[in-house]
C-alpha cells in the first residue's frame, strides 16, 4: 500500500485506545507512517508485543512502518503521603523535600535543592498545578500554590529555565534497550537531550547492543535550544517536544523555536518532527478545534518532516478519525507549496549539486513538466537531501536495504520502494530500465510520464551521487 498523495509524515502514539489489531491496521489505512512506544507508558513485555503485532499488521498490508521507541529519559517525580492525592488552594504554603516524613512532597532529584531559588516556578503534572519558591532551606523547598489543583503521586515536576545535571540517559533506558535487542526498532527518541554528548553517549549504547536505529534528538530545554546547531549536526532527526518545551521556557517562545528549528534541520538534511497536543481536544471529541488545525498546517508551512500524535491515539476516544482529520489538514495545506519557505544551503559535495540541478530542472518556468523523481539510495542520504527541497512532485527512494525503507518513513514525501540494484559497479542508464518496470506495475510512475533519475556510478557505495537522466517511461 503506497500512499503518494500525502507528503507530511504521521506518527501515532501506541496505547491502550490503539493496541488492538484491528485499530492498528485502521490507523494505517488512514496515514500513520510510524508507530512510536512510549517507555513512560507500560512494561517492556507489553512494548515489544505491539512492535511484534504492527509488524505482522504492516508486512500484510505491505506497507513499509517506522517503530520509534522513546525512551523516558531523566524525568522528575514526586512523591505524596501514603500516595494520597492532595487538594490545593491558591495561596496555600507546602513544602518539598527529600522525603514525605517531613514534607508535603518528595521529589526524586537531589541537586533540584542546589538550583532552585526564591522566585522561580515549579509546574507540576503539565502545568496543572503552579508553584512559586517564597523559601529554602538546605532541602526544604517551601512554595506558595499559584492556582487551584489536585497534586497525584507520581507527577512529573518541570522547573523553567534550570539546567538539571546528569545524562538524558537514565539506568532504566539502558534496561529498556537491553531487552530491545531482538526487536525491530527504527528510531530511538532521546528525552531530554541537552547535548551532543548524550547523543554521542546512546549511539554508544545502541552500538553495544547491535540496535541499527536512528537517534531523535528531543528539543525540551533551554539547554537543548542552546545547543541546537551541535545537537542537530550530531543527531539523525530532531523532535520540537513542544510538551515539556512549553514547560521548561516561557510558553510564547514556542512557535518561534519550532520554526527557526525545522528551518535549521531543513538546512542540515535531517528529518524534523512537531509533536505533542497537535489535535488535543481529539482526545475527547469527534472534531478537532480551529486552532489546532491551524496549528497542524502550520506546521505544514514551517516546512515540518513529520506531525506526531501522542494522547489522541494512545488514549483517545477517537484514534483512527484523530489520523483521518491530520490527514486531510496535511493533504491540502502541503498543496500550497508556495507557503513553505525555500532552503538555500551551501553546495559542498557532486550529491548535494546533482540534487540542486535536479530541483532546479523540475523548478524552471519552461514547458517540460517533471512528473516524478526517482533517488537509488544505499543509505538513504541522498532521499533526505531531495526531501529536504519539499519537492512537489512525487519523490521516490529506490533502494535494496530493508532498513533504508523503514529510516525513511520519517522524511517528506519519500516513497520508498524496494529492489535490488543492478549487478556491477558501473551503472549505465539502461541498467535502471528493470527498476523503473517494477515501479511502472506498482502503479507509481506512468507511461509517458516524464522523471529525473538521481545515482551514483557505483550503486552500492554512498556519498558517490553524480548521475542525472531525464527519463521518458515506456
Ligand atoms: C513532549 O514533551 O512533547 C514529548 C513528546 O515527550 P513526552 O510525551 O514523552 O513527554
Amino acid at each position: 500500500m503506497f500512499d503518494i498523495s500525502r507528503k507530511t509524515k504521521i506518527i501515532a502514539t501506541i496505547g491502550p485506545s490503539s493496541e488492538n489489531e484491528k485499530i492498528i491496521a485502521d490507523l494505517i489505512r488512514a496515514g500513520v507512517n510510524i508507530f512510536r512506544f512510549n517507555m513512560k507508558h507500560n512494561d517492556i513485555k507489553w512494548h515489544r508485543k505491539q512492535i511484534k503485532k504492527v509488524q505482522k499488521i504492516a508486512d500484510k498490508l505491505k506497507t513499509p512502518i517506522g517503530i520509534m521507541i522513546d525512551l523516558q529519559g531523566p524525568e522528575i517525580r514526586l512523591k505524596t503521603k501514603n500516595k494520597k492525592n492532595i487538594n490545593v488552594k491558591e495561596g496555600m504554603k507546602i513544602t518539598l523535600g527529600e522525603n514525605t516524613h517531613s514534607n508535603d512532597i518528595a521529589i526524586s532529584k537531589n541537586t533540584i535543592f542546589n538550583i532552585v531559588k526564591p522566585g522561580d516556578s515549579i509546574f507540576i503534572d503539565d502545568g496543572i498545578v503552579e508553584l512559586k519558591v517564597i523559601d529554602k532551606k538546605g532541602k526544604t523547598i517551601t512554595a506558595k500554590v499559584i492556582n487551584n489543583g489536585i497534586i497525584k503521586d507520581q507527577k512529573t515536576i518541570n522547573i523553567p529555565e534550570k539546567n538539571i545535571d546528569g545524562p538524558s540517559l537514565i539506568k532504566d533506558d539502558l534496561t529498556k534497550l537491553d531487552r530491545l535487542t531482538k526487536s525491530k526498532v527504527d528510531f530511538i527518541a532521546l528525552s531530554f537531550c541537552r547535548t551532543k554528548d548524550d547523543i554521542q553517549n546512546l549511539r554508544g549504547e545502541l552500538k553495544k547492543r547491535k540496535i541499527e536505529a536512528n537517534i531523535v534528538a528531543k528539543i525540551e530545554t533551554r539547554e537543548s535550544i542552546n545547543n541546537i546547531d551541535k545537537i542537530i549536526k550530531s543527531a539523525d532527526a530532531i523532535m520540537v517536544a513542544r510538551g515539556d518545551l512549553g514547560l521548561e521556557i516561557p510558553i510564547e517562545e514556542i512557535a518561534y523555536w519550532q520554526r527557526l528549528i525545522i528551518e535549521k534541520c531543513r538546512i542540515s538534511k535531517k528529518p524534523v518532527i512537531v509533536a505533542t497536543q497537535m489535535l488535543h481536544s481529539m482526545t475527547k471529541n469527534p472534531r478537532p478545534t480551529r486552532a489546532e488545525v491551524t496549528d497542524v498546517a502550520n506546521a505544514v508551512f514551517n516546512g515540518t518532516d513529520a506531525v506526531m500524535l501522542s494522547e489522541e491515539t494512545a488514549a483517545g476516544h477517537y484514534p483512527v478519525k484523530s489520523v483521518t482529520e491530520m490527514a486531510k489538514i496535511l493533504e491540502f495545506n502541503e498543496k500550497k507549496i508556495e507557503m513553505v519557505p525555500p532552503i538555500k544551503y551551501q553546495i559542498t559535495n557532486s550529491t548535494e549539486f546533482i540534487i540542486s540541478s535536479a530541483m532546479s530542472m523540475i523548478n524552471q518556468k519552461h514547458n517540460i513538466k517533471i512528473d516524478g523523481i526517482i533517488i537509488l539510495t544505499e543509505t538513504g542520504y541522498t532521499a533526505r537531501a531531495v526531501s529536504s527541497f519539499r519537492p512537489n512532485i512525487k519523490t521516490i527512494a529506490v533502494t535494496d536495504n530493508q532498513k533504508t525503507i523503514e529510516k525513511l518513513t520519517l522524511s517528506y514525501g519519500i516513497v520508498s520502494v524496494k529492489a535490488p540494484f543492478p549487478s556491477g559497479d558501473f551503472c549505465s542508464p539502461e541498467k535502471i530500465d528493470p527498476i523503473l518496470k517494477k515501479l511502472k506495475n506498482q502503479g507509481l510512475i506512468q507511461k509517458g510520464e516524464k522523471v529525473i533519475v538521481i545515482h551514483g556510478r557505483q550503486f552500492k557505495k554512498s556519498g558517490l551521487t553524480n548521475t542525472l537522466s531525464l527519463i521518458q517511461i515506456k
